[in-house]
């Protein structure tokens, strides 16, 4: 079994707008843009990272936005809802500010006895905020969110699916354990880490997910370092699963693999982060290319559509 998992790292889903995705995140959720880099594998299409301040590990929501892309069409096989913390008592400012920005389908409502407000992002993507008085990790206030009621981070995320046994099995070898079921959601936690939990949403007559703008692409769970990486990637091969070499993401190094109900999973490391090549006080404004794709530059500054702040 599996020991090492800590959490989230990250989530990544696409976006059909970068100019939207960004003024979306930082200004109406403040969050701080981490970085602005590129897909290293699809380098014409950005890759934007928002989180707290440092953009730690389980705080850190991603995208790929690109331009005009249609969107998704929700169903099986994906992360259904990213889910944030925030302090207890705060969901009224929530509201507030969130019927302020015009946000789509904003929702009240509980889910394992605890208050949710649920909403939609600029592509559809569905995002829900939950109070949890215990998260004592400091938000980010750079973007006139105070303090008492930013975004802690990932509390948690929900996988859509249309048979959950394979991959509870998987949540369990991965060190998740069943802690709560309410209706059609089963929820697993890690014993320790932070944004600990998944929930499995079980839909059988759910047809599978079409993906585009607004789908979560991957999920990403959290090891301390390479070595633990390194171990997990053994573990997982020797059960059988297909996974790939390590890739130096220049921010985490990452290892993929399938999941049995189709989501894509991510095993990502929390060395060495994102002031690697940024000062700490001007993480996310510059457009930062990694070593391989450096001589495009001129190319991307042209092509990748302006994000004005
Ligand atoms: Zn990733």
């Amino acid at each position: 079994m599996i020991t090492q998992i800590k959490g989230l790292h990250h989530v990544t889903s696409m976006a059909g707008n970068a100019q939207a995705n960004n003024a979306f995140f930082t200004k109406v959720l403040g969050l701080r843009r981490v970085k602005k880099t590129v897909n290293f594998d699809a380098p014409d299409v950005y890759h934007l990272y928002y989180g707290d301040a440092a953009g730690t590990p389980g705080s850190v929501m991603t995208y790929f936005p690109f331009p005009d892309m249609p969107r998704g069409r929700p169903g099986t096989g994906e992360v259904g809802t990213t889910v944030f913390a925030v302090p207890a008592g705060t969901l009224g400012f929530w509201q507030e500010r969130l019927t302020q920005a015009a946000v789509a389908n904003l929702a009240h409502d509980t889910s394992f006895g605890v208050n949710r407000l649920s909403f939609d992002g600029p592509d559809g993507d569905h995002f829900a905020l939950v109070e949890d008085a215990d998260d004592t990790r400091p938000g980010w206030t750079g973007n006139g969110v105070h303090g008492d009621v930013a975004i802690r981070g990932f509390h948690s995320a929900s996988m859509r699916l249309r048979d959950d046994a394979a991959s509870a099995e998987l949540l369990k070898f991965m060190g998740y354990q069943e802690i709560a079921r309410a209706g059609t959601v089963t929820r697993f936690a890690v014993p320790s880490g932070t944004a600990r939990m998944i929930d499995i949403e079980t839909l059988p007559d759910m047809p599978q997910a079409g993906q585009g703008a607004g789908s979560v692409h991957h999920i990403a769970f959290a090891v301390e370092n390479r070595g633990k990486q390194l171990e997990v990637r053994q573990t997982l091969m020797e059960t059988g699963y297909q996974v790939t070499p390590v890739i130096d993401r220049d921010y985490f190094w990452a290892i993929y693999f399938r999941t049995p109900g189709g989501v894509l999973f991510e095993i990502a490391t929390n060395e060495p982060g994102f002031d690697r090549d940024e000062d700490t006080a001007h993480l996310g404004e510059a457009l930062m290319l990694p070593t391989q794709h450096e001589h495009l530059r001129g190319q991307l500054e042209t092509l990748l559509p302006p994000i004005i702040d």
